[in-house]
């Protein structure tokens, strides 16, 4: 069964097995959470679900339909993305998804268009689904995924069935790390710095991110002098500065929680805790709560394309202001 995979989800998979069971998925749905919690993966499962050459008996299994939708070779499961990472999907793409929506199942039981961060559609790709969101023909399901139900139409969601997916716990990040071949040490550290996402955690793992961020810390944090040179201000912020910016904010969240609370279990950067709960005592709440809000405002900017370089420079005059 697909579902067996999924873990952490228990209250949208039964959901889903039930109406599954009782023959009634059909419509819009619209899976809402963080990124990297399961919502890709159950989408997946549920067109394998319904598409099942095994029939009642089973809800999936290793049949060829299943296989041609885990291959991404199913002529009746349609998967659409943003065309590159932050872009938008565009009224040509959902155009062809309502041309594909006209015509039956070509070998399987029903049509599945699943259509991945929904809310890069631009408001006019949004506006032309409307119609086919609002009664898909016979044998067809929309399913859409969202982790920023803001960027959607109040017209599109209202049109849709909602399943909420949840941040994930710590323990179910790790065992799910562990599972995927990570060291101890590792799984504990970034089951930590995950916020509930196992796709983000698997991220970091990929990426060194532990390496990064102290490259940052040592830059941004431990740096006497708020006179940066360009490099070290642009080393490790070139490629994806709003990420870097986020693992340096980590830092002073850490901080500030470890004024407040002894607990490890709290902190993201939990293999660094001995340093972290030093140092927090080191500054008032007031000077760590406005460098939060000085790394939040730089998020801001280099968001709104202001020129990066500046953007960093200030903000490390800021942090360092006593
Ligand atoms: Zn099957």
């Amino acid at each position: 069964m697909p579902f067996e995979n999924i873990v952490g989800q228990d209250i949208a998979i039964k959901s889903l097995k039930s109406i599954i069971t009782e023959h009634r998925v059909t419509g819009s749905y619209v899976f809402m959470g963080s990124d990297g919690v399961g919502k890709r993966t159950t989408a997946i499962a549920l067109a394998k679900a319904v598409n099942c050459a095994a029939g009642d008996s089973k809800l999936a299994c290793d049949c060829i339909s299943c296989r041609k939708i885990d291959s991404g070779n199913h002529p009746d499961v349609f998967v659409i993305l943003p065309e590159e990472k932050k872009g938008s999907i565009k009224i040509g793409k959902i155009r062809e998804i309502i041309y594909e929506a006209s015509l039956k199942p070509y070998e399987g039981k029903k049509r599945v268009f699943i259509i991945n961060d929904a809310e890069a559609m631009t408001e006019e790709a949004q506006n032309a689904l409307l119609k086919l969101l609002e009664e898909p023909p016979e044998n067809h399901i929309l399913l859409l995924t969202s982790s920023n139900l803001a960027g959607l139409l109040p017209t599109v969601l209202s049109r849709c069935k909602a399943l909420k997916f949840y941040n994930l716990s710590q323990e179910v990040i790790w065992s799910l790390l562990k599972s995927r071949g990570a060291e101890d040490k590792e799984a504990v550290l970034f089951s930590h710095m995950a916020m509930g996402s196992v796709g983000r955690a698997m991220a970091f793992k990929e990426n060194d991110i532990a390496a990064k961020r102290d490259r940052l810390v040592s830059n941004f944090f431990f740096r006497k002098s708020a006179l940066l040179r360009e490099d070290l201000l642009t080393e490790d912020m070139t490629d994806d500065k709003e990420e870097g910016l986020n693992l340096l904010l980590s830092w002073y969240r850490d901080l500030l929680i470890s004024r407040f609370t002894r607990e490890d279990k709290e902190l993201f950067n939990i293999d660094r805790s001995v340093e972290i709960s030093s140092y927090s005592q080191r500054f008032s709440q007031e000077k760590l709560e406005r460098d939060i809000v000085t790394i939040v405002n730089t998020i801001g900017y280099i968001k709104r394309n202001v020129n990066p370089k500046i953007a960093l420079f200030d903000m490390a005059v800021e942090l360092k202001r006593s």
